[in-house]
């Protein structure tokens, strides 16, 4: 299959291609376009052979389910059961934005979306791009990051050509995502709500809505086998590049001082701004300053496989505190190095 580039520089100018990828999908096909965090691999969310393709095409476990994207909070009522007061709350602060709200499913969805559970995941993307797009396919799209599932996620549309051309429809390109990382999930289904797995909406201004709000024991930790996952997604390895990622803790001149003596073809460093001149390998990439959680979000996953492209074998990264887009960061950078740490 020979995949269709939509290149958007003006949403009113592009009208037309913005059309035929939403035609694209309305026939069932994929199509993965950008969104605020990153970029979405497109299905007609009411078209469950559509959405069973999105699996294939990934190589998606099926027990994984899938975030509906809708234009607005009007359509929340169409796909889900006793909304709490608090999701609208929510939608009103956060919305068109990077959080996804967990909520008691209606039958209207296919069982392909939510892997089954009685509940769905819905969220407004903040990009026009993806907004407009949305709304001329007239239906909720189902959208998990456009990659091979477990590699870091796609952040620009070459990225997506990387690792799907020839294995869907098309890409609409609407340049760099602004937030970087997956959106942050917050189950409303049961109490207490809780935070299933960080993103740009950070628990601090969660907790101004909802108060004090729980955090997913997954979320910094390996879940343990015989814990039921809550968000199926969090039991795989994730956002991994093809070399083993570790995470380098400890101070900045034992770290490098550790670095340092190892094979510098083979190894890669991702680290923060103000440490580069510490390393002395070939291959170091900063990432953003230190406390630039957003800065380090928005270039995390580039990072990891602009590394991947140098073909190291490891990457030693820096990891940043766990707070604020921190926690969204260290979570993926902990996935991506299935918890192999060094602590020097
Ligand atoms: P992504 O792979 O970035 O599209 O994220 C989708 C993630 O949302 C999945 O991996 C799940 O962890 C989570 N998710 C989707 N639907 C549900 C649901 N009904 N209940 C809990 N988590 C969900
Ligand atoms: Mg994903």
């Amino acid at each position: 299959m020979e995949t269709e580039l939509f290149v958007i520089n003006d949403i009113e100018k592009d009208h037309d291609k913005l059309e035929r990828a939403a035609g694209l999908i309305k026939n069932g096909s994929l199509v993965a376009f950008p969104t605020e965090t990153v970029y979405g691999l497109g299905a007609n969310a009411l078209d469950g052979q559509a959405v069973r393709r999105i699996f294939d095409v990934k190589g998606r476990p099926m027990d994984n389910p899938l975030i509906l994207h809708i234009p607005d909070m009007l359509w929340l009522k169409r796909y889900c059961l006793d909304i709490p007061p608090e999701a609208y709350k929510l939608a009103e602060r956060f919305w068109p934005g990077p959080l996804t709200m967990v909520l008691k499913r209606k039958s209207t969805v296919p069982d392909e979306v939510t892997a089954g559970l009685h509940t769905v995941a819905v969220r407004c993307p903040n990009h026009k791009v993806a907004l407009r797009l949305i709304r001329l396919v007239g239906a909720p799209v189902a959208a998990p990051s456009a990659n091979i599932s477990g590699r870091p996620s796609p952040t620009k549309a070459g990225h997506v050509l990387y690792d799907l051309s020839g294995k869907i429809a098309g890409v609409v390109d609407g340049g760099s995502c602004m937030v970087g990382v997956e959106s942050t999930i917050v189950d409303l289904s049961a109490k207490p709500y809780k935070i299933l797995r960080p993103g740009g909406v950070t628990p601090e201004q969660l907790s101004e809505v909802l108060g004090p709000v729980g955090l997913d024991s997954g979320v910094l930790q390996a879940p343990k086998d015989s814990e039921t996952v809550k968000a199926p997604g969090m039991k795989y390895r994730h956002y991994a590049p093809k070399a083993q990622v570790i995470l380098l803790m400890g101070d900045i001149e034992k770290a490098a001082g550790f670095v340092n003596r190892l094979d510098r073809e083979t190894t890669g460093v991702l680290c923060f701004d103000e440490e580069i001149p510490h390393f002395k390998g070939k291959y170091i990439l900063s990432y953003g300053k230190r406390d630039d959680y957003a800065a380090q979000a928005q270039k995390l996953f580039h990072c990891l496989r602009a590394l991947d492209e140098k073909r190291v074998k490891t990457i030693y990264a820096r990891c940043p505190e766990s707070s604020g887009v921190g926690l969204a960061v260290s979570n993926r950078l902990l996935k991506a190095s299935g918890y192999q740490i060094v602590e020097v």
